[in-house]
């Protein structure tokens, strides 16, 4: 990757080192209330002079409105085509904040301080930036790497459970698609045991190198897509029932489970490693109830998905733990009959 990654217990001096070195005109920092709160103290202290611009925290706040809003502040602040923009935040802030970033004035540089686990392992590397439209998630977006990714694990201390657990599912599928060595560590520990300086640091390792390879997602970029066709599905669908919202991690832990049932069934996968797939998955995220009917939705939905191409629905599979295939072409029967094994 071109821009340096730090990853550090804290935000230390290479922050105020980089700005130094990159003479910008004005700094900006976008935060939410969370990150305000818990993450923006330690950050301020370092900073220069510069703006704060503030946004409601969460996934349905991650639209054209709230962009609009942003760039309302950039133009307000005056801010110039040198100025940066310093996304401190989890995905919501990295994605929509580096969308805004790479858009303003057609485009100012920014940088990803990434506050949750999830965004540590997986939403600040890769350069995928963007928004949700219509209910339709990231449907709108650009890639574009930032400057530079500032890693800071204390952040975690103040993340709720949920939110360490969502984040996890990201490590899970990291390890299953790439390191088989890594998957039998994580999948003999509990939730608390785990190690998560060394875990944020494995995963960015492994994300790194796939996107290096294949920036664009014309080819081997999609193996990080394992558990996200159907899990996305499962997402999208349960962010229009009421009180049914899942995090992002927490539905691609169905995907993952539903997607390693169809590697199975299509002889790839052993059904030792279904079970044992499964067996960690359930134990840390426990099972989402979904109704026939709610099946009968979900998968449909899975026709949206990005990835896919000429109308047919494209899914990662593997063909043993840390060894995934790309382009399967999957139906919404199996994604029905995947989703009913979920089920049990
Ligand atoms: P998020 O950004 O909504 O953050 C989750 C919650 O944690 C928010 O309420 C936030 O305010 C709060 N929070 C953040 N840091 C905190 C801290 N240190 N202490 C306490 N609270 C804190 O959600 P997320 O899970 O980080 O990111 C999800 C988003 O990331 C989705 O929109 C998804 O599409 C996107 N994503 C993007 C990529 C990519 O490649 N660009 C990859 C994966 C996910
Ligand atoms: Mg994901």
């Amino acid at each position: 990757m071109s821009h340096p990654v730090y990853i550090k217990k804290s935000v230390d001096q290479s922050l105020p080192a980089f700005l130094e070195e990159n003479a910008y005109t004005q700094v900006i920092v976008l935060v939410d209330e969370n990150t305000k709160r818990f993450c923006y103290p330690a950050v301020k202290a370092l900073l220069p002079k510069h703006t704060l611009i503030q946004i409601r925290s969460g996934e349905e706040h991650k639209h054209l409105e709230t962009c609009t809003h942003i760039w309302q502040k950039m133009t307000d602040a005056n801010l110039d085509r040198k100025a940066l923009c310093i996304n401190l935040g989890g995905g919501v802030i990295g994605d929509m904040g580096g969308f805004c970033a790479a858009t303003y004035k057609r485009g100012i540089d920014f940088i990803q301080l990434p506050t949750t686990l999830l965004s540590q392992v997986d939403a600040s590397v890769g350069g995928k930036l963007g928004i949700d439209f219509q209910g339709f998630k990231n449907h709108v977006g650009v890639f574009k790497d930032p400057k530079a990714v500032l890693i800071a694990t204390d952040f975690l201390q103040t993340l709720p459970f949920e939110e360490i657990r969502s984040g996890f599912a990201e490590i899970i599928k990291h390890c299953l698609i790439a390191d088989p060595a890594m998957w039998d560590v994580i999948c003999r520990r509990d939730l608390e045991e785990q190690n998560w300086d060394e875990l944020v640091s494995h995963s960015v390792a492994i994300k790194a190198k796939v996107v290096e390879q294949d920036p664009t997602e014309k080819g081997w970029r999609k193996i990080l897509n394992f558990g996200h066709t159907i899990g996305h599905a499962v997402e999208s669908y349960m962010l229009e029932q009421p009180k049914r919202k899942l995090l992002h991690g927490e539905a691609i832990a169905v995907g993952m489970v539903a997607e390693a049932y169809l590697s199975y069934k299509r002889k790839l996968l052993s059904e030792e490693s279904l079970m044992q797939i499964e067996e960690f998955i359930f134990s840390i995220y426990g099972k989402v109830t979904l109704q026939p009917e709610d099946i009968a939705a979900i998968s449909p939905l899975a026709l949206q998905d990005k990835k896919n191409a000429s109308g047919k629905i494209q899914c990662v599979l593997l063909k043993s733990i840390g060894e995934p295939i790309i382009d399967q072409v999957i139906t919404q029967k199996e994604i029905q009959e995947a989703l009913k094994y979920y089920q049990g």
